[in-house]
């Protein structure tokens, strides 16, 4: 079997079968040589025996052999014999080997007109038996004639000889039969002997086969998708750049799902699942021939895309792949929306060799998620530097983390009426090791990306708590909660804990969250943000009025406050009466429902004095006090309490 083992099982079966006839036929070949010899010697013995009993039992054979006629009695015995016995012939020879006397069966005995028989003059001459096969000599219907030549032996001389033929015909077609019988039965144990392992084995051999192949195939492939793999992606574009001719360009096209571990924890395992194998469904639809996809791992997608022309079918294609997958994908009745972002190298420009261009398609990946993700990148050689600078700001970040050197500012707030301090909001600062500080619009997100914004944030809970407690009365703190604090779902623990081991009483705390936290969760945050306001703490929408800024969330969650984002301020004085316009709207859709609203960025008193007239209920801006240190934040908070005893005194004065 293991010689077959490097034949396929179809072709082994196929020779198995040839063997089983083979043997079959040669069984049948046996069967009939030993049917044919035994039927031979039976019918010589037989032959002789009657040959015998007629030389025995005719008294004038001696005469009839020399030509007389046979006496009466003995043409009776004769005539009776022929008739009854298995003897379809008799015929007595003079001793010379002519005849002398014929019985046919069936026919009368007749004296024979003389014939020659060179067998009965050999039996006369040697005193010897013999016998013979003989052809139906005339006889209808006899096939199988076996004759017997006996001497007739007189005191010693031989007077003649006496053939007796048998037909076997009958005894042989029977024997044939039971044999024929036997060597099909034979045949057919054998078949089965042989089939039924030899079937088992080839099902075995099949099954093995179909498993090996399943192992080569998943030793190329991703068994989620059964896209190919990184291993095999590689030989594929090698193959690729090798064919591509010097006019020809090959692209790249590294595609990611933008957010995906969100998306994969929202759905489950199963839902993750579906959107990576629809995924994998939809990239396989918008190749051609000649393109290939493979899945890197996670939910990273790579497609080549070889012989094009230009550069601007590279980034047309990357459109295409994103439009499709953008197209919302249907799951157990909901709707899975998602976007990616694609980043595209193409050869020979960015990079020769598949290892540089899959590195420089990483790259653009890279560069295209910092960018805010669902977009298309091409690589270009300053990503290189991107990239650089990118990881210097990880090691920043991390290490900062890590080696807890992160710093907390506080930018007082004040209500419009009276212009009194009613609190902080806190603002993290990343101190560079090179010198100055990493803005937090540039640290944040990478502590996002990083998974390091739990730590931050909590961190930061504790330090806002713990210093509002040293200020006094009910100045309020405001922190901010990054959306990913709401996944990991930690954020409310990190607010109890920090209450808790602060002692601030939680009417004092503000958390400011944006509308991407209600966007992304899809509602989930919503219960959470409940419990929160359930602890006493307030909740604010923060930098309202720009990026998706829909009405809808406002009625979603009853805010304490919204926060108008500092660049309507930035735009006022060039944008007039339209920022104008929407700020006075915003505070009156706040009035109306029952939320404060707070203006940040104010930087100029032109701004102070329209937002008096507009009626904002608190002001937050350069104008008013930077972000300082909790160190720095005494001096300007007496400064501040100071102001507001002497304008508090002087009101009475200028009444009387
Ligand atoms: P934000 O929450 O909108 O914070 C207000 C930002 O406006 C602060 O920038 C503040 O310095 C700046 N600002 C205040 N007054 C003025 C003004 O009159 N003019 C101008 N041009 N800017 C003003 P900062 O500190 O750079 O923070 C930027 C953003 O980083 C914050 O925006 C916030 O979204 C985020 N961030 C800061 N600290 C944290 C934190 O601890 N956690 C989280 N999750 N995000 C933070
Ligand atoms: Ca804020
Ligand atoms: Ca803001």
């Amino acid at each position: 079997m293991s010689l077959l083992a490097d034949i396929s099982p179809r072709r082994a079966l196929v020779l198995l079968m040839i063997a089983v006839v083979l043997l079959a036929s040669g069984i049948w070949m046996a069967i009939r040589l030993t049917t044919d010899h035994l039927i031979d010697s039976e019918a010589r013995s037989d032959a002789q025996d009657w040959a015998l009993y007629m030389a025995q039992n005719v008294p004038d054979l001696r005469q009839i052999a020399a030509g007389e006629q046979p006496s009466a009695a003995s043409l009776d015995f004769l005539q009776k014999t022929i008739r009854s016995g298995p003897v379809v012939r008799y015929v007595i020879f003079n001793r010379y080997g002519y005849s002398q006397f014929l019985a046919d069966h069936g026919k009368a005995a007749a004296v024979d007109v003389s014939q020659f028989s060179r067998a009965a003059e050999q039996a006369a001459k040697t005193g010897q038996t013999i016998t013979d096969r003989a052809s139906d000599e005339g006889l209808a219907g006899a096939g199988y004639l076996v004759r017997a030549f006996v001497p007739v032996i007189e005191q010693g001389v031989v007077v003649g000889t006496v053939s007796a033929s048998i037909d076997e015909n009958m005894k042989l077609a029977h024997i044939r039969h039971v044999f024929l019988v036997a060597a099909l039965s034979i045949s057919a144990l054998t078949v089965i002997a042989f089939t039924l392992p030899a079937v088992a084995w080839y099902f075995r051999t099949r099954e093995k086969q179909q498993a090996d192949r399943r192992i080569r195939f998943l030793a190329h492939h991703d068994p989620l998708t059964e896209l190919a793999n990184r291993e095999r992606l590689i030989e594929r574009l090698n193959g690729a750049l090798m064919l591509a001719t010097p006019g020809d360009r090959v692209a790249l096209h590294f595609v990611d799902i933008d957010r995906f571990k969100e998306v994969n924890d929202w759905l489950g395992h199963d839902g993750g699942d579906f959107l990576l194998k629809t995924i994998a469904e939809r990239l396989s639809t918008l190749t051609r021939v000649d393109d290939y996809v493979a899945r890197l791992g996670g939910d990273e997608f790579v497609v080549i895309q070889p012989h094009i022309e230009d550069d601007s079918q590279a980034l047309g294609f990357a459109e295409r792949i994103a439009a499709l997958l953008g197209q919302p994908i249907p799951f157990k009745e909901q709707q899975i929306k998602i976007s990616v972002t694609v980043g595209v190298a193409i050869w020979p420009s960015d990079g020769t060799d598949s290892e540089r261009l899959l590195k420089s398609a990483d790259i653009a990946l890279y560069c295209g998620k910092n960018a805010g993700r669902n977009c298309i990148r091409r690589f270009a050689p300053e990503m290189d530097a991107e990239l650089r600078q990118r990881h210097k700001l990880e090691r920043i970040v991390r290490d900062a983390v890590i080696e807890n050197r992160l710093e907390l500012n506080f930018q007082p707030v004040f209500a419009m009426a009276g212009k009194s301090l009613i609190g902080f909001e806190a603002l993290a600062r990343l101190p560079n090791p090179e010198g100055g500080y990493v803005p937090p619009d540039v640290f944040i997100p990478i502590a996002e990306d990083l998974r390091l914004i739990d730590k931050i944030g909590t961190w930061v809970l504790h330090e806002a708590c713990r210093t509002a407690l040293t200020w006094p009365g009910d100045l309020t703190v405001a922190v901010n909660v990054s959306p990913i604090q709401f996944e990991s779902q930690s954020i409310e623990k990190a607010v109890a804990d920090a209450l808790r081991d602060s002692g601030l009483p939680p009417h004092r705390l503000e958390l400011e969250i944006t509308e991407t936290l209600l966007l992304r969760s899809d509602g989930k945050a919503i219960p959470v943000l409940k419990r929160l306001k359930a602890m006493g703490v307030s909740v604010v929408m923060d930098d309202f009025g720009t990026g998706y800024s829909s009405l809808s969330y406002l009625w979603k969650f009853p805010f304490d406050k919204i926060k108008i984002d500092r660049s309507l301020m930035a735009s006022f004085e060039k944008s007039g009466r339209n920022a104008e316009a929407v700020v006075r709207s915003i505070i009156a859709l706040g009035r109306e429902m029952n939320m404060r609203v707070t203006v940040e960025g104010v930087e100029t008193a032109k701004q102070v004095e329209f937002l008096y007239d507009a009626n904002a209920d608190q002001v937050q801006g350069f104008y008013f006090g930077r972000p300082v240190p909790a160190g720095e934040i005494a001096a300007d908070l007496l400064n501040r309490l100071r102001e507001q005893r002497e304008s508090a005194s002087a009101a009475p004065a200028a009444q009387s």
